[in-house]
């Protein structure tokens, strides 16, 4: 049986803009503060069939592509930014799934019955005690035993852990493989437990919920994602995640601005036939904001592009130093430009913006734009690209 998708792309996007403004924007300052998962967003995302946007029609999901993607993190983002990343994350790791393990048929069922028809959520885990902010290296390995493997995990950073029904975790192939000969290996609700090692009391992105976890999980050999991780990395999990991570910011610097707007808007009321002082200081804002959605969005039309035509070249072309410099410079901008943009919305609302209880406050959006460097250090980009930038000519 196919099961339907959730509609036409733009269709979707509506539906998650609904639920942005009538359900995350109204639990994000409690999200916030308690640092608790947002679980009424996400329960109306999977009511209304909006988890499977990314798993490909031919397993009943929408088939959605980038662009439609990063509207549809920005969206949600424009509500709440935690709620933005959890399905940006989400996304990420379906697209793996989608992308790399399609000719296998428990991935095949997999996206059918868990991520279509019961609109299940899926966590990360690529960080690990060990290997600092590499995610292209591991310290556990997965061990095989005929049809069957299981996998220990140390990780320092699991978003959603206890709130997700799966997670796909990276490691090594096998116990004597170099640190980045890696694999990715799926594993669902009763194969594994996840015992946390930490706290998660963070400066912003409080309503990720990503304590630190021992893993432990066990399966069939089949959960194992055919192909290296050193390929669906660069294919797919760092442009998912550049981009949709690019365009979740860019919703949460949206959002800011557009309080300094309706803030400046006001002011404009209060004297008519005059421009209020700090309309140009926004004026100014909106530049920038303009530049970080047309940075997005123009990556994810040139990945929709490219992936649609041929996705035998295009898969090709990902592997390129020019689309991982294009990947990592979009990283940078956007992360940077984003804590900026909430700066700038600051300076225009003033005192009204630095208080937590007023219409107007930017302060969740300022310090949940701070995750952005850190989130895969823009140092540890810069310092990639740097290398790269030694043999390749831009030309
Ligand atoms: C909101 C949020 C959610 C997350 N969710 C998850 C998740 O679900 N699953 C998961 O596995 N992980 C997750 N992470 C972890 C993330 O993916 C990174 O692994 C982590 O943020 C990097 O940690 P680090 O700063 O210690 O790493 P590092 O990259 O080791 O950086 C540490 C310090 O070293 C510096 N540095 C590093 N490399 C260089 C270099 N080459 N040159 C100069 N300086 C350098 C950096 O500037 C930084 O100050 C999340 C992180 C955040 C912020």
């Amino acid at each position: 049986m196919t099961t339907r998708g959730s509609g036409s792309p733009n269709d979707m996007v509506v539906r998650t803009a609904s639920i942005a403004a009538e359900v995350a924007a109204l639990n994000a300052a409690e999200v916030d503060a308690k640092s608790r998962f947002p679980q009424e967003t996400f329960a109306a995302l999977k009511a209304d069939r909006l988890l499977s946007t990314a798993v490909p029609t031919a397993y009943g999901g929408d088939g959605a592509g980038m662009l439609d993607l990063g509207m549809q993190c920005a969206k949600l983002a424009q509500g709440c930014g935690a709620s933005g990343m959890v399905l940006a994350m989400h996304h990420i790791q379906v697209a793996c799934i989608a992308r790399h393990a399609a000719d296998s048929a428990y991935f095949q069922r997999y996206m059918r019955e868990n991520l279509v028809q019961r609109q299940e959520l899926v966590a990360s885990i690529t960080s690990e005690n060990g290997t600092f902010g590499d995610t292209r290296s591991s310290v556990c390995a997965v061990v095989v035993d005929g049809d069957e493997m299981s996998l220990e995990k140390d990780a320092t950073t699991v978003s959603y852990g206890a709130h997700a029904d799966a997670q796909l975790v990276t490691c090594r192939r096998v116990a004597d493989a170099a640190a980045s000969d890696q694999v990715m290996v799926l594993f669902e609700k009763d194969q594994y437990t996840l015992a946390q090692t930490g706290t998660w009391d963070t400066l912003g992105m409080c309503g990720t919920c990503s304590p630190g976890a021992k893993f432990s999980g066990r399966g069939a050999a089949a959960q194992i994602l055919p192909g290296a991780y050193a390929d669906s990395s660069a294919q797919t999990m760092v442009p998912y995640s550049h981009i949709l991570w690019s365009a979740l910011w860019s919703g949460i610097a949206s959002d800011a601005i557009a309080r300094a707007a309706t803030f400046v808007r006001a002011e404009a009321r209060r004297k008519p036939g005059t421009v209020p002082a700090n309309a140009t200081r926004l004026a100014r804002a909106h530049v920038d904001l303009q530049t970080m959605r047309n940075n997005w969005e123009s990556c994810a039309r040139e990945f929709d592009d490219l992936t649609s035509a041929d996705d035998a070249n295009a898969r090709e072309e990902l592997g390129t130093m020019g689309w991982a410099l294009k990947m990592n410079q979009l990283k940078m901008a956007s992360s940077e430009m984003g804590p900026r943009l909430c700066h700038e919305a600051l300076q225009i609302i003033g005192i009204m913006g630095y208080k937590n209880d007023s219409k107007f406050s930017v302060g969740r959006h300022y310090r949940d734009l701070l995750s952005a460097s850190l989130m895969v250090s823009n140092e540890r980009i810069a310092a990639k690209s740097a290398s790269m930038l030694l043999v390749f000519k831009d030309e």
